[in-house]
């Protein structure tokens, strides 16, 4: 079949719709306007005056649904009730501009995913096209805007028929890659198209002025960016023409740019001689991509003018313009934005130069009616004859849009006229409305009587015949009011019925009462008046308006008083409350609009819209409205909701947020409503009367007996009330909060437990019992969910009130009384804990048990003063007595979340779909360790966030799985990118030998992992307690016998991989990696897993780089005597880093020789330990369940006996090795054969660009040439390795370049290494990663000062106690243990053959260099030949050496006259 042609963009749309779509619904204009749609002849067309209703009747079996609109305005206010149900579907809606005017058609750009524009009918066709694909493919709601035409000469170039249910079907055909582009793998880089993947991904066509814009790595909107990106690429190879989101025409440099939306041409003939004039013009309004549009915005520029073709617009600001003002407010300096309309096109001269030169002239920063081209020839409705007080006529005009000439402000003020000052009171306007509804009902009643009256109506039968449909239409808006106008000339006042029923006739149309309240209308609503209008039922809205700004609303009461406004009206019941902010959401105030209108009774709006600036001199400008709104709404000062009870009758939830943040007077609100809703769950019985009712007295009865019953259900409970309130960081005191939680249950209490900063200050006097629990941070602070209580009770303190007398309350401390060894410091120790018991009791709260506290160095930890607390607190509240008739509920532990997750599934999949939160649900954030994904959050801004009351800025850590840290440059640049489009910009070289990115936020973890998955690497077991990552040497790669090493750390590192296929479902989508087929069967873990993590590695003597006895499995690697094959393995087994700070049950501990097995031996003796320590680990304490403590525990030779029976051999003796480092080799270095190797120093394995040292880019830039492979050592290091001899060059050419050839660093910091810690890891207590180089910038200028700049000293630090970096074997470590403190090591082997000790229990930055300064001058002068600094201080009588892991403890804290007693 041949192209066809058109003649009308209307009749292309059609056409595309009619052939592309399983329903094609056409929406009824009212009458007499015709749709535009009618020549269009399909089977499958529907007509519809309320086609949101037939969409969504259609929705489940269609597999893709087409809306034609002719006119917007009439459909609005009924489809956008219907936009939520529809929005996730495929659905497009192809609305034509029948008026030129964009206005009403923009109204559905914030309801929607996607929203196109076409300014031209081709344009029109090919859209359509690519609307309906794009729908198909990813189940959204498309908008296609477009204008019809009516000239006859008008030639439209259509696709074939035949071509079209092809093209809607087909699979997707460019893929979005891993770099988040649809990859013109098929020939679309080419001059016909215009698009060329450049290296960027634009092409800037300067021989035409022009600049296309094909986007790149938007982050906001990303994901719906790229499927439009592919489908726009799929239409492109079908049309064989460009279809842009942005286009930019004009130079290079222009100091003015205009924002085109409309059909208006600017091109480039028209803007060559202003020379310094560009234009964008816009065709994808959702998802606007704003950081690519903000590349794309010369940088030159310094005034931007926003056209839209629109004839006004509700609010001061449009959409469009917002979005320009809020991507140019952080460049420096800000451009200004100026705001203006474009005519419709009108003449075939268009706009002409001088056009735009006129504009230029006008536009200044407070320019006012701003225009371009003709004028608007439609007639404007009229909006509302009121005189609104300036800015608010934001809402007024949404209001006026909606509803129209229905509008009714029933307090306006131009009734002062007639009625006098007061008909502006919203009191006096509820009562008229009462009047007018009577009124209503009376007509009503009239009407019915006169359609009774045989007589009558035969006489009358036109009349009866239309009061009939009205009666059964009246309060349906669009029909009652259409009925209206074919009664009213039917009526007359002759007949007496008919006399009644003519005088009340204006009554006949349905009309939508408004009543505002708002400080500048002449009265606010006071209490009592909300009050009334609640209580009498009627049905009239009420918009209340809030002008307070934010950063003012301390010193506004009036704030305060609306926003309990809602709160008040939610209580009552039966009204529907919406809390709105046109500055943050204007789809959202269309739709509570719309839906207060149709709600059956009184419905209350509270409206945002800060603009009473006290001291401001002129209006707030755009920005500031905006960020008043923004921090209010994210803040949950302004909550963004909608409660619609009628909701709970069709079985639907009335709430619905539509912010992310709300404050705790709404969640308690919530919460009682579960209650009820509990209470129907637990009372079938009431569920009729409680959802079923609809009359006046059950929904009373309703009230009454679900309170009754909520009464009754407390006041079944034997005891009396107990709150427990906790503060905990680390999470003990939690767990033992909700431990007395679940042991007063048990006991008849009725408990609640929840930390101390979820419970207001002011309500802890209404409690009879509080239990609080508290833990220690930092120095004696309290924990972090604590802290706004305890500054409250200061401050309560501090004024002297006695504010709560009433309360009675007990505290339980948890500390540790060895944290702070100074005698100076012991103070620290509980007190939290002690503070709060003495305050609570100056405020006037009686103590209904005495301080109890908790201990870490007791033999029981805090248990044993917990044991001796918790009695008191049962005795105090006469439960000490109790029959304990139910066991205790058991504390639910990570191996219950292990079993509950069905091999690894947990919820995670629904996890992810939940956009409520950034988070996953705690238990799932230990399943996802298992899949190589932590949940952190950024700790930097956590306070603030919180103060905000917004939750963490949570993001999530991946961390690849790459046995011996060897990736191809491809795999290399696959990474790169996944950090610069999914986390943040930089990736970790890990001392596990692998990738790690941060800040990946929840919805890019899906792609984060397919992305991985694409490139042939995966995280599977990266995490979690199963083998991670098998470690093997870097340096050796000259050797053949490493190539033999590392294909048995990839291989064992498979063989250990976990089976369950649940990684492959979440996160691939069922595909298999690289064709491994995988089952839900773990033969070797079983469903528990192991009690904790698992480390193997592989080194190559001489080198220990990857300290092989820090692992719970190690395998040194024997060859033969010409080192040119392996041999075998001498087997090490129990080593590992992880410590408790001051829990000396845990300690850290080196791996002892079990002996040599062969390569084939070494696979079965790794399966027999992580089997035995699976059977034999603790998985009752975590702290102590590593295979360090199994090994102890059972003793070596019992462990080793039953590993050799696991694996049917016995060990053989134990080969000769030697190693002598564990530090990198930096620099070039001749590898086997052709090849060359190269050692990169990254300092702590942050690959990042810095000013001056563009590692990141310059990396890239090697692994575009690179012809070898890349190589990740355990130090945190990169090695370019196997380069070729012919390719050496360009290497050094490259890595001068980015300055990645630099190696002029001292000894010490080359032999450094930090773990991650702050911002991301949330088991940080205090920094490394970023204070590290700032601490070895002074070691080090004291070791040049003594001659040791080139003298390798192994200084590693980590945030915590878990040993990330290794630094339990360093010389010398510094082990984070509250925000600038450190615990300081001593004694470690330089290559990691022994443990250090600790030195100094706490010592800080300062203290450090004091410390080190004499240290090192000492080792420079008095050092033996060769000797090494960690064992220099042993030697030199600093520390005692560690001889095992058992004795770590023992003379800690330096020996003879350096020894500070840490006991
Ligand atoms: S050592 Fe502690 S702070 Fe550092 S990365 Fe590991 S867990 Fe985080």
């Amino acid at each position: 079949m041949s192209a066809t042609s058109s003649t009308s963009s209307q009749a292309a749309v059609g056409r595309i719709a009619a052939l592309a779509s399983t329903l094609v619904v056409d929406a009824l204009p009212r009458l007499p306007l015709k749709t535009l749609f009618a020549s269009i002849n399909a089977a499958r067309i529907r007509c519809s005056s309320d086609p949101g209703s037939t969409l969504v009747r259609n929705n489940a079996n269609a597999e893709l649904q087409t809306l034609l609109v002719s006119t917007p305005r009439d459909v609005l206010p009924d489809l956008i009730t219907h936009i939520p149900a529809l929005q996730h579907s495929s659905v497009v809606i192809h609305v034509a501009v029948t008026n030129d005017d964009l206005v009403d058609a923009l109204a559905l750009r914030l309801h929607v995913p996607f929203v196109l524009y076409s300014s031209t009918s081709q344009q029109a066709h090919d859209q359509a096209l690519l609307a309906s694909r794009l729908s198909r493919l990813e189940k959204k709601a498309v908008v296609h805007i477009f204008h019809p035409t009516f000239d006859e000469n008008e030639h439209i170039i259509e696709i074939e028929a035949d071509k079209v249910l092809p093209f809607i079907r087909a699979e997707q055909h460019h893929p979005i890659t891993s770099n988040g582009h649809a990859n013109g793998t098929n020939g679309h880089a080419n001059s016909v198209n215009g698009l060329t993947n450049g290296v960027n991904g634009h092409h800037l066509d300067m021989a035409h002025g022009l600049a296309s814009l094909a986007p790149a790595n938007p982050k906001d909107n990303h994901l719906l960016f790229d499927a439009y990106e592919s489908v726009s690429l799929d239409t492109l190879a079908l049309v064989r023409r460009a279809l842009r989101p942005i286009t930019y025409t004009g130079p290079s440099n222009p100091s003015t740019l205009l924002v085109i939306l409309g059909q208006a041409v600017i091109d480039g003939k028209c803007l060559a001689p202003l020379q310094d004039v560009g234009a964008l013009s816009i065709t994808l309004l959702s998802p606007l991509a704003i950081p690519k549009l903000l590349a794309r915005i010369p940088l030159s520029v310094n005034r931007i003018i926003v056209l839209e073709q629109i004839s006004s617009w509700p609010t001061k600001y449009t959409p469009l313009f917002l979005d320009i003002v809020s991507a140019v407010q952080h460049r420096e300096p800000r451009p200004n934005v100026i705001s203006g309309s474009l005519g419709p096109v009108v003449d075939a001269k268009g706009i002409t130069t001088t056009d735009v030169q006129k504009l230029l002239l006008k536009a200044v920063p407070q320019s006012k009616s701003l225009h371009l081209g003709s004028s608007f020839s439609i007639p404007q409705r009229a909006p509302a004859t009121v005189e609104i007080p300036s800015h608010e006529t934001a809402y007024t005009k949404i209001l006026s849009m909606l509803f129209g000439d229905r509008l009714v402000i029933e307090n306006a003020p131009d009734r002062i006229p007639v009625y006098g000052e007061i008909a502006t009171r919203p009191e006096f306007a509820l009562s008229r409305v009462q009047v007018e509804l009577e009124e209503r009902d009376e007509l009503v009643r009239a009407v019915q009587a006169f359609l009774q009256d045989e007589k009558r109506t035969s006489s009358y039968p036109d009349l009866s015949s239309l009061l009939t449909k009205w009666i059964l239409a009246k309060d349906d808006s669009t029909q009652s009011n259409s009925l209206t106008e074919q009664i009213l000339p039917l009526l007359s006042d002759d007949e007496s019925t008919l006399h009644h029923i003519h005088t009340l006739r204006r009554h006949f149309s349905h009309s939508s009462r408004w009543i505002i309240g708002s400080d500048a209308w002449s009265y606010d609503l006071g209490a009592s008046g909300l009050h009334h209008l609640i209580a009498s039922g009627t049905n009239v809205n009420l918009l209340l308006l809030d002008t307070t700004p934010y950063t003012l609303r301390e010193s506004s009461p009036n704030a305060r008083n609306k926003k309990d406004a809602g709160l008040y009206a939610m209580n009552h019941g039966d009204v529907f409350v919406a809390s709105v902010a046109v500055y943050s959401s204007y789809g959202q105030v269309l739709q509570a609009f719309v839906e207060a209108e149709k709600f059956n009774g009184p419905s209350v709006i509270l409206a945002y819209l800060p603009y009473e600036f006290p001291l401001a001199t002129e209006p707030a400008g755009a920005l500031q409205v905006l960020k008043e709104t923004k921090l209010a709404v994210d803040a949950g000062y302004w909550p963004l909701y909608r409660w619609d009870p009628s909701k709970e009758r069709l079985g639907q939830e009335p709430f619905s947020l539509d912010s992310e943040v709300i404050k705790a007077e709404l969640e308690a609100f919530l919460d009682r409503q579960n209650h009820l809703s509990q209470l129907v769950r637990n009372a079938p019985e009431m569920a009729s009367e409680v959802v079923g009712s609809l009359g006046q007295n059950l929904k009373e009865a309703r009230r009454k007996k679900a309170q009754e019953s909520y009464a009754a259900l407390l006041n079944s409970l034997d005891g009396p009330p107990l709150h427990v309130l906790y503060a905990s960081d680390g999470g003990a005191a939690e767990k033992l909060a909700k431990r007395l939680g679940a042991r007063g249950k048990t006991r008849g209490l009725a408990v609640r437990v929840q930390t101390f900063d979820s419970f207001p200050f002011a309500d802890l006097a209404n409690e009879p019992y509080i239990a609080f629990v508290t833990s220690t941070a930092g120095q004696g602070e309290p924990p972090q969910n604590g802290r706004d209580t305890f500054k409250a009770i200061n401050a309560a303190i501090s004024k002297g009130d006695k504010v709560l007398t009433g309360l009675k309350y007990s505290v339980f401390g948890l500390g540790d009384s060895h944290y702070w060894p100074r005698p100076e410091d012991k103070h620290y120790y509980n007190r939290p804990g002690k503070d709060l018991d003495a305050k609570l009791a100056l405020l006037g709260a009686e103590r209904f048990a005495d301080l109890g506290l908790g201990d870490d160095q007791e033999a029981d930890g805090p248990q044993t003063g917990y044991k001796t607390w918790e009695p008191l607190v049962w005795k105090a509240l006469g439960v000490d007595n109790v029959e304990i008739l139910e066991a205790e509920p058991e504390a639910i532990t990570n191996e219950h979340i292990k079993i509950a997750s069905n091999f690894l599934r947990g919820t995670i999949a629904e996890g992810l779909l939940d956009t409520s939160t950034g988070a996953l649900a705690p238990t799932d954030g230990q399943i996802t360790k298992f899949h190589g994904i932590y949940e952190q959050d950024d700790r930097d801004i956590r306070e603030e966030r919180k103060e905000q009351g917004l939750e963490p800025a949570y993001g999530f850590m991946i961390r690849v799985r790459m046995p011996g840290g060897v990736c191809t440059p491809a795999q290399w640049l696959a990474i790169d990118r996944i950090a610069e489009e999914r986390g943040n910009s930089t990736f970790k070289l890990t001392t596990r030998q692998t990738f790690q990115f941060h800040g990946v936020i929840k919805r890019h973890l899906k792609p984060s992992i397919q992305a991985i998955n694409r490139a042939l690497l995966d995280t599977i077991a990266a995490c979690g307690d199963v083998n991670r990552n098998v470690l093997c040497s870097s340096m050796p790669a000259l050797k053949n016998v490493h190539t033999e090493m590392y294909t048995f750390a990839k291989t064992l590192s498979e063989r250990l991989m976990p089976r369950t296929t649940a990684y492959h479902e979440i996160w691939l989508d069922k595909k298999m990696v690289a064709g491994d087929a995988v089952k839900d069967f773990e033969p070797m873990y079983g469903p528990y897993y192991l009690p904790r993590k698992f480390k193997i590695a592989v080194a190559c003597p001489p080198h220990n780089d990857v300290d092989v006895f820090a692992n719970d499995v190690g395998f040194i690697a024997i060859a033969d005597k010409d080192e040119q094959h392996l041999l075998g393995f001498n087997v090490t087994a129990g080593g590992g880093m992880g410590v408790t700070h001051s829990n000396k049950k845990t300690y850290p501990r080196l791996g002892d020789v079990f002996g040599f097995v062969t390569v084939e031996q070494a696979y079965i003796i790794a399966e027999s330990i992580l089997t035995t320590q699976r059977d034999n680990g603790n998985r009752q304490d975590r702290k102590n369940a590593r295979l360090k403590y199994t090994i102890d525990r059972m003793g070596l030779d019992v462990f080793k006996a039953e590993v050799e029976r696991r694996a049917g051999f016995k060990f053989q003796s134990a080969r000769p090795f030697t190693f002598d480092s564990n530090v990198d080799y930096f620099g070039w270095h001749k590898g086997t054969g052709d090849k060359h190797h190269f050692t990169v120093f990254i300092e702590n394995g942050r690959v990042q660009d810095e000013p001056g040292k563009d590692f990141k880019t310059g990396l890239r830039e090697i692994a575009k040439v690179h012809k070898g492979t890349f190589r990740l050592t355990c130090n945190q290091h990169l090695i370019i390795a196997d380069i070729p001899e012919k390719e050496i060059p360009r290497i050094k050419e490259l890595l001068k370049k980015y300055k990645l050839d630099n190696l002029d660093f001292s000894g010490l910091r080359l032999s450094s290494s930090a773990c991650v810690a702050f911002p991301t890891c949330g088991l940080a207590m205090a920094e490394s990663e970023r204070y590290l180089p700032v601490l070895i910038d002074k070691v080090e200028r004291i070791c040049e000062e003594y001659g040791l700049r080139n003298d390798s000293i192994v200084m590693r630090m980590t945030g915590c106690p878990n040993g990330c970096a290794r630094p339990y074997v360093a010389e010398v470590a510094f082990v984070g243990k509250s925000p600038g403190v450190y615990v300081m090591l001593l004694g470690g082997g330089y290559y990691g053959q022994r443990l250090n000790k600790i030195y100094r229990e706490s010592v800080t930055g300062h203290e450090i260099l004091e410390i080190l300064r004499p240290m090192i001058k000492r080792y420079a002068l008095e050092r033996l030949e060769g000797e090494r600094f960690g064992d220099f201080t042993i030697r030199a009588g600093y520390i005692a050496p560690t001889t095992s892991g058992k004795e770590w403890y023992d003379r800690a804290g330096g020996e003879g006259e350096y020894h500070i007693d840490t006991a």
